[in-house]
């Protein structure tokens, strides 16, 4: 398969050229890695969210971490406000029946849950550390500068989409929604909808999401995940990475033409067969998840 010709998947080559100068864009003016010292940012207040008693929002905190590397995470997101501005972009586009706490946290793993009892979202502060370096190891373009300043944008751009699939499971919960096929997919839907539906910067992120997922598939690919990952849940990361590709392909056909694979394009990475179904997929998740998103989402 093309994908996988010199052990790795390759989405930079097949990202549509306009796409290529928002994949180097940096992470607002003061991003930071974990290991260099955050520039400084204000972070709003969680209190200025304002939205009315009826409707519910994402209420972020950051907690301690357990360790000086969760340390360093904290750092990154609390300077960045990336939790902050998630909340709000889902604000926009989601109407959620009540609070919900989105707590960053050291677990002790490299997770994101959303727990049914306590009604709250975590995202581990060990996500971004496992990602981070499987990220880097997928750059190979660009100065030192633009390739810090690329990680910076994917690390919050998984961010985004682990806390945008987690309020998926939310919704389902709070909602009682009805999923078809596995609830793990749906939740991954409404993280693709929300992002590939968004500005540039959020489309980036999902640019961001599919490199993780290919970053991910390469590590299963060299046989440094356990069989175990077979049991799990979730789809396989290259199912997921494929997903995500087609998803955003089908949000927009003409503009992402260039990612499916034909006779004139044999570098596109998206077989024909599944681009055929794209546009399709992705009216059906507007759709499926319509019962919780803001009207203007429904077009
Ligand atoms: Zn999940």
């Amino acid at each position: 398969m093309s994908w996988r010709s010199g052990g790795r998947l390759r989405w930079a080559a097949a990202v549509p050229f306009a796409l290529v100068g928002l994949l180097g864009a940096p992470v607002g003016t003061g991003a930071a890695t974990g290991t260099r010292a955050p520039v400084e940012r204000t972070a709003e207040p969680t209190e200025q969210v304002t939205e009315p008693a009826e409707e519910g929002a994402l209420v972020p905190s950051y907690e301690a971490g357990l360790t000086p590397e969760d340390e360093k995470v904290k750092a990154f997101l609390t300077q960045n406000a990336v939790l902050e501005d998630i909340a709000a972009y889902a604000s926009e586009r989601i109407v959620l029946p009540q609070d919900v706490p989105l707590h960053a946290a050291g677990c002790g793993e490299a997770n994101a849950f959303w727990d049914p009892r306590a009604q709250d979202i975590t995202f581990c502060y060990e996500y971004l550390e496992e990602l981070a370096p499987l990220l880097a190891a997928q750059q190979s373009k660009g100065t030192a500068e633009e390739r810090s300043a690329q990680l910076d944008q994917d690390l919050v751009g998984v961010t985004n989409e682990a806390v945008l699939h987690e309020l998926g499971h939310a919704l389902v919960n709070l909602y009682d929604l009805p999923v078809v096929g596995k609830e793990e997919d749906a939740a991954d839907q409404l993280s693709a909808l929300l992002l590939a539906s968004g500005d540039e910067r959020h489309v980036g992120y999902a640019l961001s999401t599919i490199t993780s997922y290919a970053a991910l598939a390469n590590a299963a690919a060299r046989g440094e995940q356990p069989l175990k990952v077979y049991a799990d849940e979730h789809s396989l990361d290259a199912q997921r990475f494929y997903n995500w590709v087609c998803w955003l392909y089908g949000s927009d056909p003409d503009q992402y033409a260039p990612v499916v694979q034909t006779e004139r394009n044999p570098d596109g990475i998206l077989p024909p067969d599944r681009a055929g179904q794209c546009p399709g997929e992705f009216r059906q998740m507007e759709k499926s998840w319509s019962p919780a998103l803001k009207p203007y989402l429904k077009t």
